[in-house]
């Protein structure tokens, strides 16, 4: 079962592995369509069996349409002397994203309507898009911009932009039950690490993790563009995602900030309460939002439509870092250490939400004899008796059928694995029975 998977993961091996995933895919120019996306999955393929879906362009989708799909292969500025004073080869960044082709001379004003730069960031490079406009225009540092001086420059967007597809990857892992668990991640933005890329490492992570477990949840993990691509997916998914009982949008969760966790739109639905729980006793600070109708994925999922029990766990939310949107966000923001506690805390969250069972207790009418069963000797270790013995006490006292282990952890303020051992206790000396359905 996972709590004892999760216990022997080497955290630096399982870091310095996300890391180095993140190292390989961080060049590729992703979009909400194309073939960086293409690539990316590739890549994650190598690593877990994923189902890659191509979408027609104009597919409908709800209230949306699959849009054309992108690609690029070069784009640059130009000076006088024919220098690339930008180029594309140097970062992806430096072209918006989606930008439409264009190989012209432009006058210093007409190139400057035609950039985007940081001024309060001089050094950074923005990350800029533009799917659903049809325009040009490039990315720069604002050193960069305000040495321009008065001539002519060439400006090359070497894309197209036609009908193909849009892609997504999807891995599926069966479970006891066809009640499933939802990890989803977006693949849409190029060079960009903590924003994009921290989640997409975590979720092939925790792919891999749960692929080695006989899981009691049946689970889908997904690689889709931002927005349209929870969209396309629910569109053609609408059984499945009636059985999704628990999800997490996975992002920002490379930095070294603290956690932060964005509530379902239910509010205290049972994900909600599991990462509550688990950050309360993770020693370390943390922040709980509200759900709000902005931010990642889980507007789609938790649209009212759908409803879906899926929150947001992250480190420093979106928008909340300065490097947010730049290309300082980049494989020095991010660090092997943080994507593993990140991993430790997303594999604890599935832990309580696996073993998260309710039971009878077989012997209600008053106490059971423990000692005579050698109950305090079997239950964890010296320093933990006590603890351990409380919790024994908590199992029997709250387990009447209505309460689940998270309940009685709640309840008694205990740690979800101190109750849950203490359950498998009982439960081998049959003093509980498992309530089914
Ligand atoms: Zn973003």
């Amino acid at each position: 079962m996972p709590t004892q998977q999760t216990a022997h993961a080497d955290p630096t091996h399982v870091g310095n592995n996300m890391y180095q995933l993140m190292r390989e895919l961080y060049p590729f120019c992703r979009s909400i369509t194309g073939n960086g996306n293409r690539k990316t999955l590739e890549i994650i393929k190598q690593h877990i069996p994923l189902v890659v879906h191509e979408v027609p362009t104009g597919t409908q989708v709800f209230d949306w349409q699959v849009p054309k799909e992108w690609n690029i292969t070069d784009a640059y500025i130009k000076n006088g002397k024919g220098e690339r004073i930008v180029d594309f080869r140097k970062s992806n960044l430096h072209v918006l994203n989606y930008s439409m082709p264009v190989k012209k001379k432009v006058s210093l004003a007409e190139l400057k309507q035609h950039v985007f730069a940081m001024p309060e960031h001089p050094d950074w490079i923005p990350y800029r898009t533009s799917y659903y406009k049809e325009q040009w225009a490039f990315c720069m540092t604002y050193n960069q911009l305000s040495q321009l001086t008065e001539q002519e420059y060439e400006v090359c967007v070497d894309s197209t932009l036609k009908d193909g597809h849009l892609t997504y990857g999807e891995y599926h892992i069966p479970g006891e039950t066809p009640d499933r668990v939802l990890i989803s991640s977006h693949i849409c933005h190029p060079s960009i690490c903590n924003d994009n890329l921290s989640g997409i490492v975590l979720n092939a992570c925790l792919a891999k993790h749960l692929s080695r477990l006989s899981p009691r949840y049946s689970y889908t993990f997904l690689f889709v563009p931002g927005t349209i691509g929870p969209i396309t997916w629910l569109a053609r998914n609408e059984t499945l995602a009636a059985r999704i009982k628990h999800g997490l949008v996975a992002a920002c969760v490379g930095d070294g900030g603290n956690f932060n966790y964005k509530r379902s739109r239910r509010g205290n639905d049972e994900i909600d309460r599991a990462v509550i729980h688990v950050l309360k006793h993770s020693g370390r600070d943390y922040q709980v939002w509200d759900y709000v109708p902005t931010g990642y994925d889980e507007r789609q999922y938790c649209s009212p439509g759908f409803n879906l029990p899926v929150g947001c766990l992250m480190r420093t939310p979106n928008g909340m870092y300065p490097e947010y949107h730049s290309s300082a966000d980049n494989l020095d923001l991010v660090r092997p250490e943080f994507l593993a506690e990140s991993f430790s805390m997303y594999t604890a969250v599935l832990d309580v939400i696996e073993k998260n069972k309710i039971y009878v207790n077989q012997n209600p009418k008053c106490e059971p004899q423990l000692g005579k069963r050698g109950l305090y000797a079997l239950v964890g270790g010296q320093g933990d008796r006590k603890l351990q013995e409380t919790a024994v006490l908590w199992v029997l006292n709250l387990s009447d059928g209505e309460h689940s282990l998270l309940d009685i952890a709640e309840q008694s303020g205990l740690r979800f694995d101190v109750i849950s051992e203490a359950a498998d206790v009982l439960l081998q000396h049959d003093l509980l029975k498992e309530i089914l359905g």
